[in-house]
Order: C-alpha cells, then sequence, then structure tokens
C-alpha cells in the first residue's frame, strides 16, 4: 500500500477502528499538493458507535471526582507538551502553516488544559448557610452526558482543546469531529489522553464529512454540540439543534465566520502598527478567524501606512511551512487557492486599488503546491464584495475613513463581530473605542485579541450563533446542568474515630 492510500479513520472507546462505509477523500500536504493518505468518511452507524460508546461510558466518568478527572488532564498536558514538536509536525503536513506558528497553535490549546486542571475549583459553587429554619441553599453543576465538537481546519489541534479539556473535566464524555481536511492531530490527541489514563469511551473521534455531522444532531442521546466553522455551517447547526425534537433539548454553541478590522489612528506608532499588520493579515495565510483582513487608516495615516505596508508584503517569505526561513506557508486546497484568486480578481473588477498581486504565486521546487502570494488592496469601499466577504487567504483590504466615529460606523455596520483592534497613543480614543464597538473581542495596540484560556472566546452578530462564548467560565457553563438544591437536616449523625490523615477517595 502506498503512503497516499493509508486510511485516517476513527477512534471508538479506546481504541483505532477500521471504517465500515467505503467512503473516504484524500488528505493533501498543501505544500507539495501531493496527496500523503485518505481519510475516512463516516457512515452513520459508525457516529453511532461513537455515541454509543460515549453514552456507555458517561454514568461513571459523572461520578469521577473532579480531582481525579484533573489527574488525567494533568497528565495529558505532560504528554502534550512531550509531544508538541510531533503535533506541530502533523498540522505543518495537513494544513500547511508554518511549524513555529504551529508550535504556537499547540501552546494555544494546551493552556486550555492546564485551565481545565482546576476543574475542582471551577466546579466549586456557591452556599447559603440557614436561609431560616434550619434550611440551607446550595446549587450544583452537573453535567451534561454525551457532548459533540464539530471543528474547523485552520485549528486542528487548538480548536478541539477548545472544547474537549472543558467538556471532560466538567465530567461529560465527548464526540470529536474534525475537519477531514487535516484529520491526523485528532487522533493523536485520543492516543495522548488514553495514555494519560482515560476511560475508554470518555473522548471518541469519528473522521467524516455533512452525513457524520447530521448524524451527531439528530442522535437524542447528544446533549449539547460545540461548532467551530464558516458563519453559513455555524447557522445550519444552530437552526437544526434548535429544531432538534426530543425529551432534551440540543443545547448547541456554534462559532463562525469573520471580517476583522485593524484601525489605525493618526497617533498610533506606525512601526507598531505596520508590524502588527503584516503578522495579523499574513500569518497562516491568513486562514485565522482572528487574521486581520482589513485595515482602517483614519484621516492623514493613510499614504504613509501605504507606503510602509507594500514593501513588506512584497518581501514576504512564503516556503514550504517546514523551512525555518517560512514566514508564511501555503492556503490549504487547490480549491481554497482558486477561492481567494477569484475574490482577487472581484476586488479588480470592483475597482479596489491593487497594489501587490499574490494571483500566480509559485514557490521555487513546489510548483504543485497551493501558495498564494501576499496581497494588499487599497481603496477598498464597503460595498464590495472583497470588504463584505470573509476570503480567508493574505489578502489585507484598506478603507480609508475621515474620523474615529466614521471607523466605528463601518465595522459596527459589518455582518461579522468577531476580533477588533485599535492602534492608538490616547487612552480616551481606547476608552470610547472599546465601549462603542459592537464585537466581541477586542484589542488596543494588540493586533491579535485572542483571550487568554481563563477568560472566554466567541465573537458577536454572525460571528456566533447561541449565548455561551468557548472555554474559560462560559465554557464550564456551557458543559454543565444548573441545579439548586434545598435542604433541612435537623441532626448530624456522629461516626467512629479516624486516626490517619482524610485525603480524597
Ligand atoms: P467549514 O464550516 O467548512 O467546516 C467546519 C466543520 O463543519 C468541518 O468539520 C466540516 O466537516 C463541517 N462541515 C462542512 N460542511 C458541512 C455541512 N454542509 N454540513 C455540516 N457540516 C459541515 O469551515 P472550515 O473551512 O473548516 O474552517 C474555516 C472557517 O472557520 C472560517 O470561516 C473561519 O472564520 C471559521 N473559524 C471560526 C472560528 C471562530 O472562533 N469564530 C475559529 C476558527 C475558524
Amino acid at each position: 500500500m502506498k503512503p497516499a492510500d493509508a486510511l485516517i479513520s476513527h477512534y471508538i472507546n479506546g481504541q483505532t477502528v477500521a471504517s465500515r462505509s467505503g467512503r473516504s477523500q484524500p488528505v493533501t500536504n498543501p505544500a507539495t499538493g501531493e496527496a500523503i493518505a485518505q481519510v475516512a468518511l463516516a457512515a452513520a452507524d459508525e457516529v453511532n458507535a461513537a455515541v454509543a460508546a460515549a453514552a456507555a461510558a458517561a454514568p461513571a466518568w459523572a461520578e469521577t471526582a473532579p480531582l481525579k478527572r484533573a489527574r488525567v488532564l494533568h497528565k495529558f498536558k505532560e504528554l502534550i507538551e512531550k509531544h508538541h514538536d510531533d503535533l506541530a509536525a502533523a498540522i505543518t503536513r495537513e494544513h500547511g502553516k508554518v511549524f513555529s506558528d504551529a508550535k504556537g497553535e499547540v501552546v494555544r490549546g494546551l493552556e486550555i488544559v492546564e485551565f481545565a486542571c482546576g476543574i475542582p475549583q471551577l466546579l466549586k459553587t456557591q452556599f447559603t448557610d440557614n436561609i431560616g429554619g434550619g434550611i440551607d441553599n446550595w446549587q450544583l453543576r452537573q453535567p451534561l452526558g454525551v457532548t459533540a465538537g464539530i471543528t474547523p481546519f485552520n485549528f486542528p489541534v487548538m480548536v478541539p482543546l477548545w472544547m474537549a479539556p472543558v467538556a471532560i473535566g466538567c465530567g461529560n464524555t465527548f464526540v470529536l469531529k474534525p475537519s477531514e481536511r487535516d484529520p491526523s492531530p485528532s487522533l493523536m490527541l485520543a492516543e495522548m489522553l488514553h495514555d494519560a489514563g482515560l476511560p475508554d469511551g470518555v473522548f471518541n473521534v469519528v473522521q467524516g464529512d455533512k452525513l457524520a455531522v447530521d448524524t451527531l444532531l439528530q442522535h437524542p442521546d447528544v446533549k449539547a454540540v460545540s461548532f467551530v466553522g464558516s458563519t453559513p455551517i455555524a447557522e445550519y447547526i444552530y437552526h437544526e439543534g434548535a429544531r432538534r425534537k426530543g425529551v432534551y433539548p440540543l443545547r448547541v454553541q456554534a462559532l463562525g465566520g469573520a471580517k476583522n478590522h485593524l484601525v489605525v489612528m493618526p497617533d498610533a506608532d506606525l512601526d507598531q502598527a505596520v508590524d502588527a499588520l503584516i503578522g495579523a493579515a499574513y500569518g497562516s495565510a491568513g486562514e485565522r478567524c482572528m487574521a486581520i483582513s482589513v485595515a482602517v487608516a483614519v484621516g492623514s495615516v493613510a499614504d504613509e501606512l501605504i507606503e510602509r505596508l507594500k514593501p513588506r508584503v512584497k518581501a514576504l517569505k512564503i516556503r514550504n511551512g517546514m523551512d525555518p526561513e517560512a514566514e508564511m506557508g501555503p492556503v490549504v486546497t487547490a480549491a481554497h487557492k482558486a477561492k481567494i484568486e477569484s475574490y482577487i480578481d472581484q476586488g479588480v473588477q470592483a475597482g479596489a486599488k491593487l497594489l501587490v498581486d499574490g494571483r500566480g504565486y509559485t514557490v521555487p521546487g513546489h510548483e504543485q503546491g497551493f501558495f498564494v502570494g501576499g496581497t494588499l488592496f487599497d481603496d477598498v469601499q464597503p460595498q464590495m464584495t472583497i470588504y463584505r466577504e470573509e476570503i480567508f487567504g493574505p489578502v489585507l483590504c484598506v478603507v480609508r475613513v475621515p474620523d474615529l466615529a466614521a471607523a466605528i460606523k463601518l465595522i459596527n455596520a459589518h455582518e461579522f463581530g468577531n476580533g477588533v483592534s485599535l492602534f492608538t497613543s490616547d487612552g480616551n480614543t481606547a476608552r470610547e473605542f472599546s465601549r462603542r464597538i459592537e464585537v466581541g473581542m477586542v484589542g488596543v495596540n494588540v493586533p491579535i485579541p485572542v483571550p487568554m484560556a481563563w477568560h472566554s472566546f466567541g465573537g458577536w452578530k454572525r460571528s456566533l450563533f447561541g449565548d455561551a462564548h468557548v472555554y474559560g467560565e462560559e465554557g464550564v457553563r456551557f458543559y454543565t446542568r444548573y441545579k439548586s438544591i434545598m435542604q433541612r437536616w435537623p441532626e448530624s449523625i456522629a461516626k467512629g474515630a479516624e486516626f490517619t490523615m482524610p485525603v480524597a477517595k
């Protein structure tokens, strides 16, 4: 069997399971354009088997003390650290991003594991002693049972780790349906959780496409679904979840696409603003939901900003992601490259000024790779498709506005509201902007304001469907049910004496 024929399959009930569906699709290395494996696309009965394993494991795992669950997560953290480079290399091989960037992705996922290691503290609740008549009142946060995660191609390690450690820490079991474009890291995470001592069935992976997703959404044993991906699919999943009939409504958080602006005020430090724009627009070839794809140049700053950006975009080192010199790798597929290039065509036709053209870009020795060069547009207007739609590639659009009020109005009118950033040296401007902007994650002199693990991540408007943001305390709330208990207990019962140091059992 050639390596390209090797089948990446499922992980169910503590073991790798060969797929029986007969359906698969190629996985490619975006830097070379070569098929490196096949990924199985699950049939409904394979998804049902994963849910059945998760349902069978759920009662015992929910009864496992939070401290013991945390100990498994501690070991999992150590294993991720040990296999940091292997995970990053798998990301680069199937996604294409630069190896150092892939290592950074692993770290941002690891931080959620570290957060979830504190689950005994996070599940601690409030207690009111003696509300009257010898009655006490307190609350519990109990696990839901089987939960599921459906994740995008652009963060094959970090986004599954936004969900699974918190879900598992809270006492749920989990079925992951990763992106079919870069499926290998999910199986590596499954092996590590197994080696960390996680009981069989608590974490499962099914590879697949829409059929697997729909089967998860309709399965009555699945109690909650976390989704991260494009807005049309997020919206679909949110509404399908709401429509599901059953004794138990499906809880859904669905994070969608983005169009993130970075506003440069005339009083900004331009060196810092330009560095921020170059990294945030072209890092990971623009395939980040928090990538900056619009620079909003306020007032007099525009011409100088453009003059400084242009040579930097032209000089980007675009290579195979394993090249230590690389600043930017390929985009994920040939189809995605064609889509990005057609957006550039549309920008030109609509009258935007194309200053750096990334179409038709090739890297010597990697002629079949899916590379797009850094692209820079000036004079972009709000009605243009390249401004309204998410391109998800290395394309930066500059929009010129007269003042801060116009910048805020522009951004608030956009249908997406994931992340935004402002570069200024004025505290009042920063405060005013942060309070008035209708976007879920705001950076001031910070290009990509991805919240830390103990805060929560999520956008506004059509960047998130559902109430809860992911990870942090919102994640703990999403993966638990609230129960209030009121109790009267007139006499306590004395037990016999114990002489050993009491420990958690
Ligand atoms: P995608 O929506 O195409 O796929 C996401 C997941 O949905 C995958 O697992 C895929 O198999 C599944 N899927 C695809 N089509 C489906 C269908 N018709 N029905 C049911 N399921 C389907 O997204 P992608 O291309 O993998 O990822 C890029 C997108 O994800 C971008 O829009 C990006 O902004 C977004 N994203 C958002 C965030 C965020 O936090 N808001 C984070 C990362 C990525």
